[in-house]
């Protein structure tokens, strides 16, 4: 993979990260002993029994929400790490370069397309 197309698909991951810590932060708190690791905060509406209510169903909608950006997150980092290392772009199965394409549609994709569909098929 050329340099410039490497440099455009870290500037993607970077911009899907500070997306989704962005997102996270809205509802939720970073530990501050591990940067992959967010906290939903708790709502407080109020103290009446239906406020009660509220909080707990919101609370359980932010940590779901939570889950799905924080496994983002980690894919993101992921390949920024592979991207240091100089294992990106290479599938994970097979150790065959990633069609750019797809990368370029998803960059955090570990397998190239033949391995996809072998191993979610
Ligand atoms: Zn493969």
């Amino acid at each position: 993979m050329d340099k410039k197309t490497l440099k455009i698909l870290e500037d993607k991951l970077l911009e899907e990260k500070a997306k989704h810590e962005e997102e996270l932060s809205r509802f939720a708190k970073r530990n501050p002993q591990n940067e992959d690791d967010f906290n939903a905060d708790f709502p407080q509406l109020g103290e009446k029994e239906d406020e009660n209510a509220s909080e707990v169903a919101e609370y359980s909608k932010d940590l779901t929400l939570e889950r799905t950006l924080e496994a983002s997150l980690k894919d993101v980092n992921k390949a920024l790490e592979r991207m240091k290392d100089g294992t990106y772009g290479i599938c994970k199965y097979c150790s065959k370069p990633i069609d750019e394409k797809r990368l370029m549609a998803r960059p955090t994709s570990t397998s190239c397309i033949d391995c996809k569909k072998l191993f979610t098929e």
